[in-house]
This record gives C-alpha cells, sequence and structure tokens, in this order.
C-alpha cells in the first residue's frame, strides 16, 4: 500500500508538472501570437510610414532637380521721375513711362519676373527676370508699383528702416499696401544706408539685425535678402550676415546673375540707367534662362 500510494503521488506530481508545463507552453505560444500580431501591426505602420515616406521623397525628388543653373537679368533701379529736376544722379532716375514699356515688353513676352527670394526654387522658372528697387523711394509706390498692377509684374524694394516714412520714402502704410499686393516683396537695405565694409563688425550687426527686426516687427517679413548699400561688402559682412539668417545678398555691378559664376550672397546686378534704350533692356532679358538636369 505503501508503494501504491507513492507511486500515486509521484504520478500527482508529474500529471501536475505536465499541466503545469502545458500552461506555460500556451502562455509562451500565446504570447508569440500576440507579439506576431502585434508586429503585423507594427509592420502595416512601418509599410504604410515607408510607403509614405516614399512618396514624399519621389515628390522631394520630382519638386528638386538633381543640378540646375539659371542665368538671370536682376535690373538694379533707384529713383523713377519723368522729370530729372536739376538732381545730382540723373542717370539714376528712370521715366515711368519707361518703366511701363519694359513691363509691358516682360509681360507680352512671358518672362517669369521674380523676386529674389524666388531663387530657392528658380528650377520652376523658364525666363527669370528680377526687378529691383533700391532705398524705399516713395516713386516705386506712385509710378512703378501701378504698373506692376497692371502688367502682373513682380518687383523687389530694399527700405532703409530708419528713412521710413521721412520726405520722398515709402511710408509704412504704402509699403503693406504693396507687400499686401503679392506683387512687391520688401527687403533689408539696412537701417542707415552706411557702406558696411567701412564698418566695425559690432556696427555691422546692428544694421543687420535691426533692419531685419524692423522688417518682422512692422510689417511681419522675414527678412533674408541683404541690398548692401553702395554695393559696399566684404567677406565679415557676408558671414555676418549668414548668421543672422540672410541667404541672398545683392551687389551694385556686375551685369547679368549667373547662379553657377556668383555666389548667391554676391548677386550681380544690371544698372538701369535713365539712358538705356528698350532695345537693350530687351537683348539684357533675352538672357534669361534656366537649365535643369531633373533625373
Ligand atoms: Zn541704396
Amino acid at each position: 500500500m505503501k508503494n501504491n500510494s507513492k507511486k500515486t503521488s509521484i504520478v500527482i506530481i508529474l500529471l501536475i508538472i505536465i499541466i503545469l508545463l502545458l500552461i506555460l507552453g500556451f502562455a509562451i505560444l500565446s504570447k508569440n501570437v500576440n507579439k506576431r500580431t502585434f508586429n503585423v501591426i507594427v509592420d502595416d505602420t512601418n509599410v504604410d510610414k515607408d510607403s509614405n515616406n516614399s512618396i514624399s521623397k519621389l515628390k522631394e525628388e520630382k519638386l528638386k532637380p538633381k543640378s540646375y543653373s539659371a542665368v538671370i537679368p536682376t535690373y538694379m533701379y533707384h529713383w523713377v521721375k519723368e522729370d530729372t529736376g536739376g538732381y545730382e544722379y540723373p542717370e539714376m532716375m528712370v521715366k515711368p513711362s519707361e518703366i511701363k514699356k519694359q513691363f509691358e515688353y516682360l509681360n507680352t513676352n512671358n518672362y517669369d519676373t521674380i523676386f529674389i527670394t524666388d531663387l530657392n526654387e528658380i528650377y520652376n522658372f523658364k525666363k527669370p527676370i528680377a526687378l529691383t528697387f533700391d532705398d524705399g523711394w516713395q516713386d516705386v509706390y506712385n509710378s512703378v508699383f501701378p504698373y506692376a498692377k497692371e502688367y502682373k509684374i513682380k518687383i523687389s524694394m530694399y527700405v532703409i528702416t530708419d528713412l521710413i516714412g521721412t520726405p520722398g520714402y515709402c511710408t509704412i502704410d504704402q509699403l503693406k499696401e504693396m507687400r499686401d499686393s503679392g506683387l512687391v516683396d520688401i527687403q533689408s537695405h539696412t537701417v542707415t544706408h552706411r557702406e558696411l565694409a567701412t564698418l566695425s563688425n559690432d556696427e555691422v550687426y546692428k544694421e543687420l539685425s535691426e533692419s531685419k527686426k524692423y522688417l518682422k516687427d512692422n510689417l511681419n517679413i522675414d527678412t533674408t535678402v541683404i541690398c548692401y548699400p553702395s554695393g559696399s561688402f566684404n567677406n565679415s559682412v557676408i558671414k555676418i550676415a549668414e548668421d543672422l539668417g540672410y541667404t541672398y545678398g545683392l551687389a551694385m555691378d556686375g551685369g547679368i546673375y549667373y547662379t553657377n559664376r556668383s555666389d548667391k550672397m554676391e548677386i550681380t546686378r544690371i544698372f538701369l540707367t535713365r539712358s538705356m534704350s528698350l532695345q537693350t533692356f530687351i537683348n539684357y532679358s533675352s538672357n534669361a534662362n534656366v537649365v535643369v538636369n531633373w533625373e
């Protein structure tokens, strides 16, 4: 009997162990199944994410070409006056009637007038022309803006923030009206129009940062273009400008701007003088071109 009861208890213990092992086995199995289901879900998410990523990658790849180069006739204007009125620099005063002819020509010949900030995606344009107006003269509001609206021409203005609203210069309301039209981009021409290459780094920093802040506070513009007063700049000016978030710099001369010939912080311009004929303007403009390699 003793032997029998011993056997019985061994059997019971074995049974318990087997049952425990079975329970353990099921537990592990079900855990794995859960895991697998979970993994499948995670995998699904990954697949979705991946396919979304690849779609956006594809889009990006489609939108951003492998390489490109552009030729952009970039014109520099200052005053716009019919009558030079004995002013000191008559060649810097283009006639409104000439502006009208130039804008009409660009419009009827399907040129793409661009803001300097459009250089970010210049590969989306075919015949880019940039029309830049320095100093922020009220002439632009009175004699250029009406033609910009009439011929759907985009122009950019470089304002001296200390002079906004002073005699001869645009008021903040005029700048707002032009900005709101979507046809006029307003960027920095510093606070006081001093020659940056002659200033200390601290003064350059002040000219660039305070004009940027003014344009943000008063016109809600994130300024990224600096037009160097009198075309004066050097490497340390460029460095300070870039540190402050400027991505384009406008020089005063150098002619047509080729993206593969000069740096974007040294964009060359064509001085549009009073005596420049429409034919000369047409000849310069005809160089506008964008070559894009989409592969
Ligand atoms: Zn200037």
